[in-house]
């Protein structure tokens, strides 16, 4: 049976347009409102063990990670960069705090972006004009990246603590020094670990500039605190088209933040959406135990590289309905399910076979659309035609 799966002729819509930004490359990616919202992490090995950096890098890389930024807080740190940033498969930022020296490093190193935070490096608008120069000459973008955390004492002195205000006119202030030396080749973060001053925070800049934005809520916490922070406040600023980058930070492995990222960024449509699992809640209506049922077909089907949806139902009230919309799914009940292929019941099978029943019927699919030239070959991405 051929499955016609109605893969979509057009873009899935999203809830506004990008904010017109002024674009630039890091490396190979482009970044600004001409190009994807692309995710980011960062390493957690010392720098200087190459190997060890440039594993962590190859796990991001498979996880789906853009661009990586590795710190840079030593000498030894500084003369690994350049093996790290010709190894890496994806762009690598260097994070520059403290020594202004080290940012020349990182830009001589081919490194492909570099991050200085003006609030921690001593006497930054004095370098400014030579760090344009050195970046101009490399073609190499800087992030200034303002952090609530290490604020310009003197806009701490003024506005008494990080408030919106104070990180936008500090990134506005360093923006300006490179704007000076006809330097734009910027984007800015203005971090905060709390989301409101931080929505508000890049509110405020995306008024004053056009310069690309990298969206970050720091020191988000663990996993869970840090994913639901991050979540909030990227959706409420990607949702008005502000947000060029962004990079989830978790106390957890960075390949974590990653797959939180992009999470986000699939459900705002910014990204293709490949497996969704549309479970139900459960409630007593329930003839099936439903949270092993989603547990066992989402660890079946990880890795899935398909745009498929598929919905667990646990019982005939709403499972035919989410079942017949979904790509696949089960309504169960009576210790059966009714499997369902796009919207048409394909069988029904004992309640101990729908497992393997969803995941065979999500092979088979998937193998029909990498089969009949809808999905490429190893991107898992829809094909698409330009006439
Ligand atoms: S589908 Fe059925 S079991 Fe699941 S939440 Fe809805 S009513 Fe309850």
């Amino acid at each position: 049976m051929t499955v016609d799966l109605g893969m979509p002729a057009t873009p899935p819509p999203v809830l506004a347009e990008r904010r017109k930004t002024r674009q630039l490359m890091v490396g190979s990616v482009g970044v600004g409102s001409e190009f994807p919202v692309s995710v980011q992490s960062m390493t957690t090995t010392v720098t200087a063990d190459v190997n060890a950096t440039l594993q962590q890098i190859a796990e991001l890389t498979a996880s789906g990670c853009d661009i990586v930024r590795v710190a840079c807080p030593s000498q030894d740190d500084a003369d690994a960069l350049a093996a790290i940033a010709r190894k890496s498969q994806i762009p690598v930022i260097a994070d520059i705090h403290f020594q202004p020296k080290y940012v020349f490093a990182a830009i001589e190193a081919g490194c492909a972006a570099v991050r200085v935070n003006p609030g921690n490096i001593k006497k930054f608008d004095d370098k400014v004009r030579e760090i344009a120069q050195a970046a101009r000459d490399h073609g190499t973008p800087i992030r200034i990246g303002v952090n609530a955390g290490s604020l310009d004492p003197r806009l701490l002195a003024k506005y008494g603590k990080p408030t919106p205000e104070a990180l936008v006119e500090s990134a506005l202030w360093e923006a300006s020094l490179f704007a000076e030396h006809d330097f734009h080749d910027i984007k800015i973060s203005v971090k905060h670990h709390d989301p409101v001053v931080m929505v508000r925070a890049y509110e405020m800049l995306a008024e004053q500039c056009d310069y690309p934005l990298h969206l970050g809520v720091t020191e988000a916490g663990p996993a869970f605190q840090g994913t639901i922070k991050s979540a909030v406040a990227f959706g409420a600023l990607l949702s008005k088209g502000i947000g060029d980058t962004i990079r989830v930070s978790l106390s957890a492995p960075p390949v974590e933040e990653v797959k939180v990222g992009i999470q986000i960024l699939q459900s705002l449509n910014l990204r293709p959406r490949k497996l969704e699992i549309v479970s139900c809640p459960s409630c007593g209506r329930a003839q099936v135990d439903v949270y092993k049922l989603a547990e066992e077909v989402t660890a079946g089907l990880e890795g899935m590289e398909i745009p498929l949806r598929v919905a667990v139902m646990g019982c005939v009230v709403n499972g035919p309905g989410e079942a017949r919309e979904a790509d696949l799914g089960v309504a169960s009940g009576n210790g059966k399910g009714q499997i369902f292929v796009k919207g048409e019941v394909i069988k029904t099978v004992p309640e101990s076979k729908i497992v393997e029943t969803l995941i065979e019927e999500a092979m088979r699919i998937a193998e029909e659309m990498t089969d009949s030239g809808e999905i490429e070959v190893g991107t898992g991405q829809p094909v698409v035609t330009v006439s």
